[in-house]
């Protein structure tokens, strides 16, 4: 028996991070965390009271096919726990769609079918989950994958441009810098990447600011 999906949401917005913000995008929420990150936005994803859906990978498909949108992210919690995930992501590349998957960066993305773009958080100190990031996944990312800092403060902003001066990326992958939102004025964030010559994309939570899901 094929595994099946344990689900928090699917719903249908607009996508709100990566170099895909603005498009409309239907989104898949898997529910199950193995981080607890300090500034964690969706708790619900681990918790194990919440109300979760339990769907085979095609009952899934065929309710992400009813929203008629190209662009699907999977995205969690973490989605890479959950077993199913995988042939999910071949089924709907094999379908055309375009498909993005979110991932904490904790665990291995070998298996992720290279069509699916990936986007890989790297945990900076304030999330208290800095040692978490699998060093091999790099190995992994090629355009237009992208890695994401998520940043609070001064030194989570010198500990990213630290790493990434340590570890030198494929061409092309993007770099995305992103604060915590309300607790980094973007302005902020943008001033030092500007003044630091860092060469990386800011991104601002698009669907905070438009208080979407
Ligand atoms: S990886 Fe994401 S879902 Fe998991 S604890 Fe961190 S912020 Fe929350």
């Amino acid at each position: 028996m094929q595994p099946e999906l344990v689900i928090l949401d699917i719903f249908y917005s607009l996508q709100g991070e990566s170099t895909y913000a603005g498009y409309p995008c239907t989104f898949v929420r898997l529910h199950g965390c193995n981080l607890a990150c300090h500034y964690c936005d969706t708790p619900e994803s681990r918790d194990p009271g919440v109300t979760v859906r339990r769907r085979s990978v095609p009952e899934v498909i065929s309710e992400i096919r009813a929203h008629v949108c190209p662009l699907v992210e999977i995205t969690g919690g973490e989605p890479l726990l959950q077993p199913a995930t995988i042939p999910l992501c071949d089924q709907l590349v094999a379908e055309g769609f375009t498909v993005l998957l979110e991932t904490n960066g904790s665990l291995s993305l070998a298996n992720v079918p290279v069509d699916v773009v990936k986007i890989v958080d790297v945990k900076t100190p304030s999330s208290r989950m800095q040692e978490s990031f699998r060093l091999d996944n790099l190995t992994c990312l090629r355009p237009p994958d992208q890695l994401k800092f998520v940043v609070a403060d001064a030194h989570d902003f010198r500990w990213a441009c630290r790493f990434l001066e340590q570890h030198p990326l494929s061409d092309g992958v993007e770099i995305l810098f992103s604060p915590v939102y309300s607790r980094l004025a973007p302005a902020k964030l943008a001033g030092w990447l500007l003044d630091n010559g860092i060469r990386a994309r800011l991104q601002i939570q698009l669907h905070k600011l438009l208080r979407l899901p």
